[in-house]
C-alpha cells in the first residue's frame, strides 16, 4: 500500500491511498465514522430556561456542539475505573449562563477542565428577548458514532481514482466545459486535478460518451473533522482500534484448541 497527500487544511485531509481494496478503505471510514470517541455533552440540568425552545430541544442542541477532546485525558465511562459512576477521568461539567437579548452562541459554554471547549465559538444556541435568561448545567462525555451521532469525529468518504476512455463519439466540447477537473487534448480525456473531481462530473461524461472507470485498487480518501480532533489525530486513532481488534482476534484464536 502507499500513501500520498493530495490536500490538507486545518479540518480536512484528502490522501490518495494505492494497492489497497475497498474493503480496506470502507473500514477504516466505518471505524471513523462509529468507533473513534469524542467529548459531547450527554446530560443537561436546567436552572432557568425562559427562552422560547424548550428544554428537550436545547439539550439536543447542546449535544451536538462539536467540544475539543483530549483523548489522553479521558477514558470511555465503561472501560473507567469508576466503573461508569463517573468521574474527572471520564466526565467534565460545562456550564452556561445568559441573559437576553441576544443570541446565545457556544462560546458561551464554560467546561471545568480548561482544555475542553467548543471547537466553534460562533454556533448559535437560542436567542433570548429582554428578560429572557438560561442557566444550565451539563455534563459531557466520551462516546462512540455507534451510539449517537453526537460522538462522530468528522465525515469520511472515498472513491476509486477514475480514469478515461473516449470513443468517436464522444461529445468532447461539452466535457472540456462542464468538467473543471478534467483535460482535453486531441480525443484524449485525462485528469487534470483530482481535488475538483466530482460525481456530477461523473455523469457528463457518462451522458456525453466518456466512459469513466473507477479503480478498485486505487482510492481517493477523504476526511473532513467537525472539530473536536485533528484530522490525523482522527486517522490514527482508528486505524488503533483496527489494530486492537486484530490483535482481540488473534489472542482468541490462539486459546482455541
Ligand atoms: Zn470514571
Amino acid at each position: 500500500m502507499q500513501i500520498e497527500l493530495i490536500n490538507q487544511s486545518k479540518d480536512k485531509i484528502s490522501l490518495f491511498v494505492k494497492d489497497t481494496n475497498s474493503t480496506f478503505v470502507n473500514t477504516l471510514r466505518r471505524t471513523i465514522i462509529s468507533e473513534v470517541p469524542i467529548l459531547a455533552i450527554e446530560d443537561v440540568s436546567f436552572i432557568k430556561n425562559s427562552s422560547v425552545l424548550y428544554d428537550e430541544m436545547l439539550a439536543h442542541r447542546l449535544g451536538l456542539v462539536p467540544l475539543t477532546t483530549d483523548l489522553k485525558s479521558y477514558n470511555l465511562k465503561e472501560d473507567c475505573k469508576c466503573e461508569g459512576r463517573g468521574c474527572a477521568q471520564c466526565q467534565t461539567t460545562i456550564s452556561l449562563e445568559a441573559k437576553g437579548p441576544g443570541t446565545v452562541y457556544s462560546e458561551l459554554l464554560k467546561a471545568k477542565d480548561p482544555a475542553i471547549k467548543p471547537a466553534f465559538d460562533k454556533i448559535p444556541l437560542v436567542k433570548l428577548t429582554k428578560n429572557q435568561a438560561l442557566e444550565i448545567e451539563a455534563t459531557a462525555i466520551l462516546g462512540k458514532g455507534k451510539q449517537h451521532y453526537k460522538f462522530t469525529p468528522g465525515l469520511a468518504w472515498y472513491f476509486g481514482y477514475p480514469e478515461f476512455s473516449a470513443s468517436g463519439k464522444s461529445n468532447l466540447n461539452v466535457i472540456s466545459e462542464k468538467c473543471q477537473a478534467l483535460e482535453v487534448k486531441g480525443n484524449k480525456v485525462s485528469l487534470k486535478d483530482i481535488t475538483k473531481w466530482t460525481e456530477s462530473q461523473e455523469q457528463v461524461c457518462e451522458e456525453n460518451g466518456v466512459t469513466v472507470n473507477l479503480s478498485k485498487t486505487d482510492f481517493i480518501f477523504n476526511l473532513e473533522s467537525f472539530g473536536s480532533l485533528s484530522c490525523k489525530e482522527i486517522l490514527l486513532e482508528a486505524l488503533k482500534i483496527m489494530d486492537n481488534k486484530l490483535d482481540d482476534f488473534e489472542k482468541q484464536l490462539k486459546k482455541l484448541k
